[in-house]
Order: structure tokens, then C-alpha cells, then sequence
């Protein structure tokens, strides 16, 4: 019997994640399909991929842009949304089969809720919606009874090494970091590096906010609390080890001591296409790994003194409630800032910190509280930045 097609919504179409989801639809055309394209504001790619990959439906969030982009497929028959709230409506759209989550920042939190609340199962590539209300999106996703596949390599990786392992107890995980581009370097050195730097990762191509966030570490931080909910682990369950090849991608140690690796070249593809395929594995013409090729894989211990931003992190976690909503929310607003030149490389964990010790601690959020601690962090980042 023929496989049916499996019809994705990619919430990000034109990002870096969504850029490489579409590669990979369009290597099993005859397993899966693009229902859905959202993009922001870039309207020129999303034409181009709508053109090409022939989706049921697109949003234009931004509703200056919706005429440019109805025109351009008038002779089509896709759907044209725009607006923040079409974002979450077209994903009650019964022929959607999985939501891509792959929407940059905290943005990610309202339409990630709409696909669970519309009972669709989710790849999740927007680690902040989980950093930010880990509890209530996991919660919704128990009630609701839908699956949280993980599309971050290193939850990718755990994700693998749990298959037929579900009803075993974990010990721990042990996440992997490549270190980012200043893996070594010491503050004095820190406090001088440019934005062009910063974005140069040695071993991922990604967007501009998350290799940012590689740089200082602070991505690990929010996977290790990313890590906390999907797998519902304990802070002193998640190791972080630095692993500068990216080879290992992450492991698990079990109850009985054995340890599970997933590995290979650093491609988020694969862990694109995993979180599409499970519980299957489909073919692909990625390039492999050759261990011939890598004599020794390297270990060491994160420099946390350092990259402030993954002791934060993990502070942020233990605290809980909506601590670690704080710590995205400010460091949000600090990394568009150093984006925009306006602060140095570490005055960014100086944020983070300022907020975390500023902002009234909530022990028990509703999603309001998220909301309104989201908003007043930022504000507060605003202010310890101009
Ligand atoms: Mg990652």
C-alpha cells in the first residue's frame, strides 16, 4: 500500500530552519508535502517557494505585504492569509498532518499553542517556546495528546537515542556544544569582538539570533532548559560538554550506566527529516561521516566563568517559574542589540543578569504571566541598554 503523503505547516518558511525543511520536502516529494508557508516579511522567497512547492495556503504576517503577495500568486490557486492571528488560525486547517515550528524567539510561543489547542502533532524548532513556558505548552501537549517531536540537533539526538528506550529511566543527558567561534578566549579578549565575528560559527550554518546566541553559550542555556520538558529531567540531569567537532550530537546515560550517542556531520537537515519521519527513517544523500576523517573527537568542560550566559541559564532553571521567561525575554533584547552595534559582546550576559535580579519572581505563572513578564523584561533590557 502506498505511504499517504504527510502534509507539513512550516510556521518560518523563509528562515534558515524553514529554507532547509523545504530542501528536504523536496527530496521525498512522495512522502511529503508543503500544506502550508508562513513567512514575516519576506515575501519575494515566500512567492518563490509557494510557486515552487504549491501549498494549499500561505500567511503574509506582515499586512503591508499581503498585496505584493496575493498579486504575485493570482494565477494560482493558494490561499493568501496576512496578520499575527492568520498565523494560528490556518493551522486549524484539518489536512495538516505536522506543524514546523520553526518561528525565531518568543514569537514562536502564541502559534505553537494554536497547533496543540488544534491538536496537531509538532517539530519543534523554536527552542524559546519551551524555554519560555516549558510547563504550560507541555502540559496542553499531555492534555491534548500530542506528540513534541524535537528538531534542535542535540534534542534530536536525545529524541534518537530514546527510541525503544521510552519506558527506561534516564540518568542523565549530556548535551554537546561545539563552544562557538571564541571557545578558549577570555574576557579581555571578549570585550573586543565584533558582531561580524561572533557570527562566523565554525561548524552549523543558522540564522543570525541563534549563532549569537552559540557565541555566548546562552544557546546551550536555553537547551539545557529546552531539554528539561521535552524529556522531564531535573536540572542536575542535564551535563553540558563542550565537543568542538560537533560530531556527537548528544547522549543519554541509562540507569545501568550505558551510554547512547547519536552522531554525524553537523546537518540540521537530518534532524529536520527525523522529526518528519518518525517513527520511520527515510533515505537521504546528506554527507557522511567518516570516522578516518576525524582521528580524535575532543572533550572538555564549558567555561561557565567565562560564558556567564550557561550559568544563568542553568540559574535561571533551578529558580524556575518564570525566571527562565526573564533571562529570554532579556536576552532577546540583548542580542538585537549587539546585533545592531549598539552594545559589546559582554554586556549582553550583564542583561540577563540585571533582569534576573530585577524582575519580580513569579513562582507559579498563568499564561498571562508569561506575557506581561515577557513584556516588563523587555522593557527593563531596554532600559539597562540605552
Ligand atoms: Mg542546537
Amino acid at each position: 500500500m502506498k505511504t499517504p503523503l504527510k502534509k507539513i505547516a512550516i510556521l518560518g518558511s523563509t528562515g534558515s530552519i524553514g529554507v532547509q525543511a523545504l530542501d528536504v520536502i523536496a527530496s521525498h516529494p512522495d512522502l511529503l508535502q508543503a500544506e502550508v508557508l508562513t513567512a514575516h516579511h519576506n515575501a519575494d522567497l515566500l512567492i518563490e517557494q509557494a510557486r515552487k512547492f504549491n501549498p494549499n495556503a500561505v500567511v503574509i504576517v506582515n499586512e503591508d505585504l499581503y498585496t505584493q503577495v496575493k498579486e504575485a500568486l493570482a494565477s494560482t490557486d493558494i490561499k493568501v492569509y496576512t496578520g499575527e492571528n492568520a498565523l494560528s488560525s490556518v493551522l486549524e486547517m484539518d489536512s495538516i498532518d505536522l506543524v514546523l515550528t520553526a518561528l525565531v524567539g518568543y514569537s514562536g510561543l502564541k502559534p505553537t499553542m494554536s497547533a496543540i489547542r488544534a491538536g496537531k502533532p509538532i517539530a519543534l524548532a523554536n527552542k524559546e517556546t519551551l524555554v519560555v513556558a516549558g510547563e504550560l505548552v507541555t502540559g496542553l501537549a499531555r492534555e491534548k495528546g500530542v506528540n513534541i517531536f524535537p528538531v534542535d540537533s542535540e534534542h534530536s539526538a536525545i529524541f534518537q537515542c530514546l527510541v525503544g528506550e521510552f519506558h527506561n529511566k534516564i540518568e542523565k543527558v549530556i548535551l554537546t556544544a561545539s563552544g562557538g567561534p571564541f571557545r578558549g578566549k577570555k574576557a579581555d579578549v571578549l570585550a573586543t569582538v565584533t558582531k561580524a565575528q561572533a557570527l562566523k560559527h565554525p561548524n552549523w550554518t543558522m540564522g543570525a539570533k541563534v549563532t549569537i546566541d552559540s557565541a555566548t553559550l546562552m544557546n546551550k542555556g536555553l537547551e539545557v532548559i529546552e531539554a528539561k520538558w521535552l524529556f522531564g529531567l531535573r536540572a542536575d540531569q542535564v551535563d553540558v560538554l563542550v565537543h568542538p567537532q560537533s560530531i556527537i550530537h548528544s547522549m543519554v546515560q541509562f540507569e545501568d550506566g550505558s551510554i547512547k550517542a547519536q552522531m554525524g556531520l553537523p546537518d540540521m537537515r537530518l534532524p529536520i527529516q527525523f522529526a518528519f519521519s518518525y517513527p520511520d527513517r527515510y533515505p537521504s544523500a546528506f554527507p557522511r561521516f567518516d570516522f578516518a576523517q576525524y582521528p580524535s573527537l575532543t572533550f572538555e568542560k564549558p567555561d561557565m566563568e567565562t560564558f556567564r550566559n550557561l550559568a544563568l541559564a542553568f540559574e535561571a532553571l533551578k529558580k524556575a517559574g518564570n525566571m527562565p521567561c526573564v533571562l529570554n525575554a532579556a536576552n532577546e533584547i540583548a542580542v538585537e542589540a549587539f546585533l545592531k552595534d549598539k552594545i559589546g559582546f559582554l554586556k549582553m550576559p550583564e542583561v540577563v543578569e540585571a533582569c534576573m535580579t530585577k524582575m519580580p519572581f513569579i513562582p507559579n505563572p498563568t499564561l498571562e504571566d508569561y506575557v506581561n513578564t515577557d513584556k516588563e523584561t523587555r522593557i527593563k533590557a531596554y532600559e539597562l541598554i540605552n
